[in-house]
């Protein structure tokens, strides 16, 4: 199926690893031109050297939770390609199993920082360049069922998660009138480096993870960040797709969660 992604502009935060990777292969593959970024310059450079083969693609390291680096790394991105269709604000860190009796400020307004400021930077300035450059495009974030369950990945992680779901509805009234459209996927377990430690591997069973019994692969979640990113969904916004393999229907078996003092 033509996704009509061709020469289309796409940014990918959090695009050296994991999911975003993923994502930034599966929009090279349909023919887009990208731009990835992620915090680390030396991961940028890495993920470039095996990206280079499939397309158009630049990177840019910085760290989505500052104004500045957001701005930049919008701002390079017209530069190098002239416009901005599509914006997929994928970076996130991991949630310690911290209890939250025993979390400091410090661990909590980092985890806001990166996932609701960084979403949000990520949104707004893409708006304003979409408004610019096509006065039309299409926002994809990246929320949890960890915030739609709550799971003993960490309180902190599941709050910024269910804050990114509320705020793509938000942007998704606000940015309408731009013809932009706001939509959220929400992975259940994946297999990447965030999860090494919690996913066991191949062949070993992982408790919780839904009716499909199986962590899910990046590109299964790619795969439906380019639907979103696409036309298939032209009448879609501000909707938050799970894409869990059956985890939240079962729910979580909160018995784990919960350990006696
Ligand atoms: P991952 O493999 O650990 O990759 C994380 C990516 O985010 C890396 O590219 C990393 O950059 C980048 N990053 C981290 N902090 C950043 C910051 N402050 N600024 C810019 N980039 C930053 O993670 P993943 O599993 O692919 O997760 C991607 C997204 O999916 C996250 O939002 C995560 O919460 C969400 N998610 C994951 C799962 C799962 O089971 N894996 C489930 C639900 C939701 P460097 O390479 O430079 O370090």
């Amino acid at each position: 199926m033509d996704l009509g992604l061709k020469d289309q502009v796409a940014i990918v935060t959090g695009g050296s690893r994991g999911i975003g990777r993923a994502a930034a292969e599966a929009f090279l593959r349909e023919g887009a031109r990208v731009m990835i970024s992620s915090i680390h310059p030396e991961s940028v450079e890495t993920a470039l050297k095996a990206l280079r083969g499939l397309g158009e693609v630049e990177g840019s390291a910085g760290d989505v939770a500052l104004e500045a680096d957001v701005t930049r790394l919008v701002d390079e991105t017209v530069r190098r390609f002239g416009r901005l269709d599509v914006m997929v604000a994928n970076a996130g860190i991991a949630g310690e199993e911290i209890n939250l009796a025993d979390m400091g400020v410090e661990e909590w307004d980092r985890m806001m920082a990166i996932h609701l400021r960084g979403t949000f930077l990520c949104g707004r300035e893409a708006a304003r360049a979409m408004r610019k450059t096509g006065n039309r495009g299409r926002i994809v974030t990246v929320g949890s069922v960890a915030g739609i369950e709550s799971d003993a990945s960490g309180g902190h992680y599941n709050a910024a998660k269910a804050g990114i779901h509320s705020l793509t509805r938000s942007m998704a009234v606000d940015f309408a009138r731009w013809n932009i459209r706001v939509n959220c996927i929400a992975p259940g377990w994946v297999r990447t480096d965030m999860t090494v430690g919690y996913i066991p591997p191949p062949g070993r069973p992982l408790e919780n993870c839904g009716v499909m019994d199986r962590p899910g692969e990046p590109g299964e979640i790619a795969n439906a960040i380019l639907f979103l990113a696409s036309d298939s969904c032209s009448f879609l916004t501000g909707e938050t797709l799970v894409v869990d393999g059956g985890q939240v229907i079962v729910g979580p078996d909160v018995s784990q969660s919960v350990q006696r003092a």
